[in-house]
């Protein structure tokens, strides 16, 4: 009888994340499009302050990551006890995850959900919930019909990724409203920054008013910094206190921590991104749906395009056909969308490259 080492159960249920593409084989200049990441990069003050921290490599971080903490706190006008701070966003998620759920357990995600969520389900031990949604959109109906004695996390996206969808904050408060007290409700806000709609809401106001709610954001898509690792967390006093217990020690680089304060200051950096994206997106939009193509709404820094079945004109030849032009987009059939692409919003030049590859590609 074979007797190695054998992972919890679970483990192997899962389907490892498969990162988007960053290469075109042949191609001489290539857009990637395909992990949401910011065309404009992150603040040159950024970059300073990392180039900076590359002279002292030698020191450990600061573990608890205070004035990063500190930093945050006064930008979103919170308290730094109640931030926890992680190797991105997947980090913090991923405590969460360890923290709160056990063998038996339940995490309900919606259907087109971030695929991280049923991953650190299943690493944890417990069983990922999928709750259907209505117009790529999430239903909050259907994750209350999902709840049971086992619920002990709801993840919710918002807007979510690969949809680009949002649910305005009267929802997520009635999702909240209808959630037993003992489960905890994570909202993951990556793209709040981009988010101008007036019913929308992160998380912040939830999270200081309840005592099961968490909200996480991250560095890497408006501040332009994923290759560092670098996102935080704001919860309730004894979700912080779990976290801490569980956290790696010096979770947060260096680097990380201070570009990441150097980023936040430059809120005219911010500013150009959200305007950049806001006009590009919008362009986008318009000029793939004038081409006969269904792009679902977004609210992010990305949209999810929709192809036809027919052969010659589907999502899997398009992502041949554009990645020959250099434009690399995600492939969405492993969240169940064999028919879409997502797109994320480029520099002007792959943005334009988009629309005239697309219409080739079309006949149009
Ligand atoms: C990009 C993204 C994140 C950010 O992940 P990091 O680990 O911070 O890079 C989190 N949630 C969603 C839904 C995302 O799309």
């Amino acid at each position: 009888m074979s007797s190695r080492p054998q992972p919890r159960p679970g483990v192997l249920a899962i389907s490892a994340y498969v990162p988007g593409k960053n290469s075109a084989p042949g191609v001489a200049k290539i857009f990637k499009l395909s992990s949401n990441e910011t065309p404009l990069g992150p603040s040159p003050k950024a970059i300073e302050a990392y180039r900076q921290i590359g002279e002292h490599l030698e020191d450990y971080p600061d573990g608890p990551a205070s004035d990063l903490r500190e930093a945050i706190g006064k930008t979103f006008g919170l308290d730094p006890a109640r931030i926890v701070c992680g190797a991105g966003s997947d980090d913090l998620l991923s405590l969460i995850s360890r923290a709160y759920l056990a063998d038996g357990d339940e995490a309900i995600y919606s259907q087109y959900g971030f695929l991280v969520y049923p991953i650190n389900t299943l690493a944890a031990g417990a069983k990922p919930v999928m709750a259907p949604e209505k117009n790529f959109t999430t239903d909050v109906d259907a994750i209350i019909a999902a709840v049971t004695p086992k619920t002990k996390i709801v993840f919710l996206a918002n807007p979510n990724n690969p949809t680009g969808t949002y649910i305005p904050f009267d929802e997520v408060k009635r999702l909240h409203g209808a959630l037993p007290s003992n489960v905890l409700l994570v909202l993951d806000a990556a793209y709040a920054d981009y988010v101008k709609r007036n019913d929308y809401e992160c998380g912040i106001e939830l999270v200081a008013t309840s005592e099961n709610v968490v909200m996480c954001r991250t560095f890497s898509k408006i501040h332009g910094l994923a290759a560092v690792r670098l996102g935080w967390l704001y919860g309730p006093e004894h979700v912080v206190d779990a976290l801490n217990r569980i956290r790696g020690p010096f979770n947060v680089n260096a680097p990380a921590i201070a570009a990441g304060i150097a980023a936040l200051a430059d809120t005219d950096h911010q500013e150009r991104s959200r305007q950049h994206n806001a006009r590009w997106l919008a362009f986008l939009t318009e000029e793939i749906g004038k081409l006969g193509l269904t792009v679902t709404p977004s609210v992010g820094n990305f949209l999810l395009i929709h192809f036809p079945e027919t052969a010659g004109k589907t999502a899997k030849e398009a992502d041949a056909f554009l990645t020959s032009r250099g434009l690399i987009l995600r492939a969405v059939a492993a969240y169940g969308l064999p028919n879409a692409l997502r797109m994320s919003v480029g520099t002007e030049e792959a943005n334009r490259l988009m629309i005239k590859s697309l219409a080739e590609f079309l006949g149009k």
